[in-house]
């Protein structure tokens, strides 16, 4: 008997050992920055009225009907040539670093993965944005995201931003929230369409948040809340305007609404500590079943094997017999209880 019971102990301690994983998943123009990301330094550097900017992109959207990130990346290689100034990396990523965030945003990252982690939880985090990734990468918050998905360019040899490597809007946004559930991080990985079974998603669809601000994360926020994760709407606090996030919530895109403010007394702070206690309880319940189905899987497995043994009593070999009776046997050493 304690040979079974050091059996069961050591799976125990296997499956408490498995740390359940969660995602925040963010925004970035209005939702971690302030404003549109091209706009703070890249188009002021470049001699051009921001407004004129998206004023002539957003022509160039609608009278060619294209897509409208498609539409400024154009427009910025446009102008980049028109200057004479070539458009590098090295140029979006020192324009990243300049990008002003919202309160507590620096330090949000630290704070929640240490919250997460004293409730039994590993908090990963990844943005899901339109801008220009080169720019987010640039930013002082880089290094505490685990992968940013977003526009991007492809560079020629001599190092030039040359055409669209990638280019995000609000429906393709939420590919990457399958990708984030069923770990196919790549962007080419076209197994990101297979179906994969609840308990082989890397990260479950009800551990995952998403935190925007606007109309284009609409796709995303009902994905995630329509599959018991958690949806955020963010407004400036400093403006102040909170009619957009009064409309997402009536629609029941959102979970909760807040200003973003992400300091630690902050009232988005408090409701992802809330998140974060839920998913906790939820997977302590999650792992305690994990561990009361262990033996009860054996037991049945053995009622499955009488069964057949019953059905079909004279198709059976003498072979096959005691074949079967020795799995019983060896079935029942496995199974606490079952025979008292
Ligand atoms: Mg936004």
């Amino acid at each position: 008997m304690k040979n079974l019971d050091e059996f069961y102990a050591e799976i125990n301690r296997e499956i408490r050992a498995k740390k359940p994983i969660m995602a925040i998943c963010y925004d970035f123009d209005k939702t971690l920055s302030s404003d549109d990301m091209q706009s703070f330094t890249l188009i002021p550097s470049f001699d051009i009225e921001k407004d004129v900017f998206w004023q002539e992109s957003g022509k160039l959207a609608e009278d060619n009907l294209m897509d409208n990130n498609l539409a400024w990346m154009y427009e910025l290689i446009k102008y980049s040539k028109f200057k004479g100034r070539s458009l590098k990396r090295e140029y979006f990523k020192a324009a990243g670093a300049k990008v002003e965030l919202f309160k507590g945003v620096d330090t949000w990252f630290k704070r929640m993965n240490n919250y997460a982690a004293s409730k039994g939880v590993e908090l990963e985090h990844y943005i899901i944005s339109s801008g220009l990734k080169e720019i987010i990468e640039g930013s002082k918050i880089a290094g505490e995201i685990k992968r940013i998905y977003a526009s991007s360019y492809y560079y020629n040899t001599d190092g030039v931003a040359e055409w669209p490597a990638q280019a995000v809007n609000y429906t393709n946004k939420t590919q990457f929230i399958f990708r984030i559930a069923k770990g196919y991080m790549e962007e080419y990985d076209e197994r990101v369409n297979q179906s994969v079974p609840k308990e082989n998603l890397r990260i479950q669809y009800d551990n995952i948040v998403y935190i925007g601000d606007s109309a284009t994360d609409i796709p995303c926020m009902r994905l995630v809340k329509s599959r018991g994760g958690y949806s955020i709407g963010v407004f400036d606090p400093e403006k102040n305007n909170r009619s957009g996030v009064y409309q997402l919530y009536n629609d029941g895109r959102l979970n909760f609404y807040a200003p973003a403010d992400y300091s630690a007394r902050s009232d988005l702070t408090k409701y992802v500590k809330q998140i974060i206690n839920e998913i906790a309880a939820k997977e302590q319940i999650k792992t305690e079943q994990e561990i009361l189905r262990q033996p009860a899987n054996m037991f049945k497995m053995k009622v499955v094997l009488n069964q057949t043994a019953e059905k079909f009593p004279n198709k059976l070999t003498d072979k096959e017999k005691r074949e079967l009776k020795k799995m019983n046997q060896d079935l029942d050493e496995l199974i606490p209880g079952h025979n008292n």
